[in-house]
């Protein structure tokens, strides 16, 4: 197991509805299926930093949602940041 997997199981930066900030709004076109960092269910969750991240780059949600990773942790994913730096470095 590496050192980022331990990290990301540590600090889970995923938020489902019901405990995302009041502010931020549920869009579920950028949501994906994983365990939420704040009350532990498995729900549909944002990772919000992460969004943050491709929104910064320019993106749509609905290029988001076709082309990239919406979760670092996923039930079948574990990518850090910097591995999703390097799929944008590949793909633009
Ligand atoms: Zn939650």
């Amino acid at each position: 197991m590496s050192n980022t997997f331990i990290n990301m199981q540590i600090c889970n930066p995923n938020l489902c509805e019901g405990c995302l900030p009041r502010n931020i709004p549920a869009n579920f076109n950028v949501a994906d299926t994983g365990i939420c960092g704040k009350c532990g269910e498995l729900n549909e969750v944002w990772d919000l930093d992460l969004l943050d991240l491709y929104r910064s780059k320019g993106l749509s949600d609905d290029e988001i949602w076709k082309n990239y990773p919406r979760l670092r942790l996923s039930v079948n994913n574990v990518l850090s940041i910097q591995m999703v730096k390097q799929l944008f470095e590949k793909r633009l």
